[in-house]
């Protein structure tokens, strides 16, 4: 069937870019995206499959940064990303075994711990790749091979004699991870349309995702929350319900969309935070709408989780045209992703090495309480050189496109910006326009664990703007009963966390 679309996303060169997207477009690219070091680290591991090891997840990085790549040089077409990312896709291309397999794993260890989700993303890679590629012979070629990739995966995974069923792919979060793989089998069979892909999508929908519980069935009747599912990994949850939604458009039965649509809606009242990111315990939904405002010693707040976020909205913006979706995409973006893009050249001690070294270009978790950023790699995995990279570094780039690609076609906004604040369990937070205000305890050179009291006149805050310092949006100081404090933009705070230490918090105690 034909799907209606509310908008189409920018083609290369089209999007419009602020001198913001820029900046961290050049970040990224220069940082990350041109390194044909990073590529070979992230295509070595399948020749050498290294994931054997530990059933690990090296494989995920190619693919999650080469869609990064694509969709930057969407935004900014430049020859050399194309040229970089072209020659990644043939080193890989060149890495598949003879009858096509492309995985990290051996063949006697396939089908489990994070074999099918790293597969999922050569194929979502790949499939990126085929968008911005400029040569329908090698389209053709890499469309043959996913084709092959795919079908060593579904010869080996289904209810039949002698196959492993999806959800008992991967002993991690119920199978949910591997069922993400229904996203890029979608796109793959919009592309080629055989019927055993769209047979294999109806078999891991069949499923409902996990080994737990039907997660579509659950969306579907709205009764119990994400936090409270049979599995709440924020991350892969929500990339399956990605795959949900190309169900939908592909098949165009309506209960899919109003399934993702209800899971969406939820995950955004119960478990997005103001700075547009899930989870404060760990990676995981947990009601984080109401736990934001606590002190958490572990980590929260995952960037793969805000990416993945930003990702899911876009999708439905496009689909629906429904402009809140486009809000939350600028939430998140202007917050918790430009938050933990680590723009400063700092030194870290590795704690095991002692190799001083620079931060990941990003940070895998923010904080929303009395803490500090930089504390700890998501999905660190070293490579046999001794060498690592992680989850959320690898992702990052595709968060830096869709924001500019999403707010090329928004409708411009002509509401004013007002400091209006929130209180939740005794706190306070700050926001102005789409920005979260934080205080830093460098930047203030003070106790910011001390309570607040906003002073007011006729209802309204009394503040004043000030003209922002370097690396900030926003810099204002609001009166309090015991004197000023300052408050600048999250994204702003914190960041020089390795040279300078201190802490950030959204949320300020407010109860005397
Ligand atoms: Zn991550």
């Amino acid at each position: 069937m034909k799907m209606e679309y509310a908008y189409r996303l920018p083609g290369i060169g089209e999007a419009v870019l602020n001198e913001r997207d820029k900046k961290y477009l050049d970040f990224v690219t220069e940082k990350q995206l041109l390194s044909e070091t990073l590529w070979k680290s992230f295509t070595d591991v399948f020749r050498t499959k290294a994931d054997d090891v530990d059933l690990g997840w090296r494989g995920e990085y190619w693919g999650k940064m080469m869609r990064g790549g694509c969709l930057v040089y969407r935004c900014t077409a430049d020859k050399r990303l194309y040229a970089v990312l072209k020659g990644a896709v043939l080193a890989l291309l060149d890495a598949a075994e003879a009858d096509g397999r492309i995985s990290t794993y051996s063949r006697s260890l396939e089908c489990a711990g994070w074999d099918i989700w790293c597969r999922k993303y050569v194929l979502t890679g790949m499939l990126h790749f085929c968008d911005i590629c400029d040569d329908n012979k090698l389209v053709e070629r890499i469309l043959d091979a996913m084709e092959l990739l795919l079908e060593r995966i579904i010869e080996r995974v289904g209810t039949g004699a002698g196959q492993v069923p999806i959800t008992e792919t991967s002993n991690f979060w119920l199978g949910v991870n591997s069922c993400s793989i229904l996203e890029p089998v979608l796109d793959l069979y919009r592309r080629r349309t055989k019927e055993r892909f769209l047979a294999f999508a109806s078999y891991i929908i069949e499923t409902g995702g996990c080994s737990g519980g039907d997660l579509i069935a659950l969306a579907l009747n709205d009764d119990i929350l994400p936090f409270q599912y049979p599995e709440n990994k924020a991350y892969e949850t929500m990339s399956f319900f990605e795959g949900v939604l190309a169900y939908y458009e592909v098949t165009g039965e309506e209960k899919y969309l109003r399934a993702v649509q209800n899971f969406t809606e939820r995950v955004f009242e119960t478990d997005i935070t103001l700075i547009g990111c899930a989870g404060c315990t760990h990676e995981l939904f947990d009601n984080s709408a109401d736990k934001q405002t606590e002190y958490a010693e572990t980590i929260m707040q995952e960037t793969c989780v805000t990416v993945t976020w930003m990702r899911l909205c876009a999708k439905l913006f496009l689909l629906t045209g429904e402009q809140k979706y486009a809000d939350r995409i600028e939430r998140s973006a202007l917050n918790a992703l430009f938050g933990s893009v680590n723009l400063f050249d700092q030194k870290i001690t590795m704690p095991k090495s002692g190799e001083v070294r620079s931060p990941l270009p990003f940070d895998s978790y923010s904080p929303l309480f009395m803490n500090s950023r930089g504390r700890g790699i998501g999905g660190l995995k070293h490579f046999s050189d001794g060498t690592f990279y992680g989850c959320c570094a690898a992702i990052g780039a595709a968060g830096l496109a869709v924001f500019p690609l999403i707010s090329s076609l928004r409708e411009p906004g002509n509401k004013a910006w007002e400091l209006s604040a929130y209180k939740r369990n005794g706190r306070i937070a700050f926001t102005y326009g789409p920005y979260v205000l934080a205080r830093d305890s460098v930047k203030e050179n003070a106790d910011i664990r001390l309570p607040v009291f906003p002073k007011q006149k006729d209802g309204r805050l009394c503040f004043t703007l000030l003209p922002p310092e370097a690396g900030e949006c926003l810099r204002i100081l609001l009166e309090t009963d015991t004197g000023k404090i300052l408050l600048t933009d999250y994204a702003s705070c914190g960041k020089r966390w390795a040279d300078h230490g201190g802490i950030l918090s959204v949320w300020l105690p407010c109860e005397r």
